[in-house]
């Protein structure tokens, strides 16, 4: 095995900035080499946005850096070091078990982070082997494939390869390697780490590095550092309204798995809710439900808060001055989500304009749907499509009662019946991907090498606004069974 043999034609148009960065930042090391890489599955439409030849990744030399096994010109594989509140307690970690090969520069300009997840021990990996498992690798594809289109900023997935070595968790598991792209794997994590470890300088350091990948342009503000941090807020506060909207819970919002570019990250025991309850929980770790659905706003504002104190050296030489400043960006996290939820909402029940009176709608609505246990994406979905048989709910007085309000509020405004649907349409999903739905997907390509439930599932999720008739097979709810379905960490 040799170094930058990969030919030329993959397209690879690597560097990495982040090697640039002070070295206690990183740990500059190579993923170690797998045993028999084999391509699984690789993402189209994605290879071609990055520029990437679909031919020359699925041959050899292109399987092999998929794998870890060789290192594409320009590339500078590192570990990122960052800490996190974990469930609340401080710790440092960094990138166990993932290595950054660099930043892609697209065929449009961009510049997005290109990492191997599951691609060896690094000096992060703590008690860990540094290894991922195919079936949890797959899942990552499908749900952060799902989440893109969904039209939610998420890191992405463009391929998973097997290792041919078997990996040991409850049982032997195949080993697998994900390349996972993302605008970057800066984290509130990486800001605590500095702010932790490092020195001011170094926290300046990564300051304007993160404001040039994510904010470019801001030389002329008169202070970029608030501009950061507000700008850090608002992305969240739109991202985790988008996860309340379609019912995303994302299970381990610790604060090193939030990414200072907005962007869903971190796939692990994630899952979509059924029927609609605040208190949905699926981690099998998440005992008292910190990061239960209903949670995941005020979670975001703590996490949220825990980055102002990072930065608070760079708002302002006076530390009790800066500390007001990071205060009153933080506090304007609550109404901006509760502005970018209620935008959302009105939009899913097809509402244009606003009345102060919409949020009770709402809420009257969602208290039934809890009540009742009614299946969050469905419901919307019928309102759509206005089918209003199936669910228990639509056959209550209450329900009756409150259809009469909404239909008064669509005839308030002025748009047609048609416009109405078409913005409902396009802001009630379809199908979202049901968690017996993925592990059907999963187990046929684990237990049986049968990857063709997965892709039937990916095809249809890949555009989840369409209503067609083929998607309403997916969009079936199991009967609620007695043991409730839980998602692991670190698999
Ligand atoms: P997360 O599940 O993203 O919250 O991971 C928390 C930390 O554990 C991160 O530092 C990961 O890199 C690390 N980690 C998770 N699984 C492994 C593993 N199998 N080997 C080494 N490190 C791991
Ligand atoms: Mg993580």
């Amino acid at each position: 095995m040799e170094d930058k043999k990969t030919k030329l034609e993959a397209g690879w148009k690597l560097e990495n900035s982040y090697s640039r960065l002070p070295k206690s930042f990183f740990s500059s090391l190579k993923p170690t080499p797998v045993r028999s890489p084999k391509l699984i599955i690789l993402n189209h439409p994605l290879s071609k946005d990055l520029g990437l030849s679909i031919e020359a990744l699925k041959s050899d030399d292109g399987v092999s850096v998929l794998a870890g096994n060789q290192i594409p010109e320009g590339a500078f594989p590192l570990a990122q070091a960052y800490a996190g509140h974990q469930f609340g307690y401080f710790n440092m970690l960094g990138d166990g078990r993932a290595i950054l090969l660099g930043e892609q520069e697209t065929p449009l300009g961009e510049r997005l982070d290109i990492q191997l997840k599951g691609s060896g021990k690094t000096p992060y990996s703590r008690g860990g082997d540094g290894r991922a498992t195919l079936g949890p690798m797959l899942r990552e594809y499908i749900i952060s494939e799902a989440m893109h289109a969904l039209g939610i900023a998420s890191s992405r997935s463009l391929a998973v390869v097997s290792t041919g070595e078997s990996i040991t968790r409850e049982t032997l598991q195949p080993g697998a390697v994900l390349t996972r792209i993302a605008s970057s794997h800066l984290r509130v994590g990486t800001f605590q780490y500095v702010s932790q470890w490092g020195t001011v300088e170094e926290l300046r350091t990564l300051a304007d590095y993160t404001l040039q990948r994510h904010f470019p342009g801001v030389e002329g503000y008169e202070n970029k550092y608030v501009f950061l941090l507000r700008e850090v807020i608002k992305r969240q506060a739109s991202l985790i309204a988008k996860w309340q909207l379609v019912g995303f819970v994302h299970g381990v919002m610790n604060t090193d798995n939030m990414a200072i570019s907005g962007e869903t990250i971190d796939y692990g025991p994630c899952a979509f809710m059924d029927s609609y309850n605040e208190e949905t929980v699926f981690s099998s770790i998440d005992k008292h439900g910190r990061y239960a659905y209903g949670n995941q706003p005020k979670i975001a504002a703590w996490n949220l808060a825990r980055f102002a104190e990072t930065v608070l050296p760079l708002l302002h030489a006076n530390q009790t001055e800066a500390v007001k400043m990071a205060q009153s960006a933080i506090e304007e996290f609550t109404d901006m989500y509760n502005n970018y939820w209620i935008d959302g909402m009105r939009k899913k029940l097809g509402i244009f304009n606003k009345e102060e009176q919409d949020k009770s709608m709402i809420e009257k609505l969602l208290s039934m749907m809890q009540k009742y246990k009614a299946d969050y994406t469905n419901t919307f979905c019928s309102l759509t499509i206005y089918e209003l048989k199936d669910i228990a709910t639509f056959k209550t007085t209450e329900f009756a009662k409150w259809k009469k309000l909404w239909q008064a509020r669509l005839e308030r405004q002025k748009e047609t019946k048609s416009s109405t649907h078409e913005l409902m349409r396009k802001n009630n999903p379809a199908l979202i991907p049901r968690n017996h739905r993925v592990e059907e997907a999963l187990e046929a390509a684990v237990k049986q090498e049968d990857y063709s439930v997965m892709e039937s599932l990916l095809d249809v999720l890949s555009n989840p606004y369409d209503h067609s008739k083929e998607q309403s097979d997916y969009s079936t709810v199991v009967a609620p069974s007695n043991l409730p379905y839980r998602t692991f960490c670190g698999t």
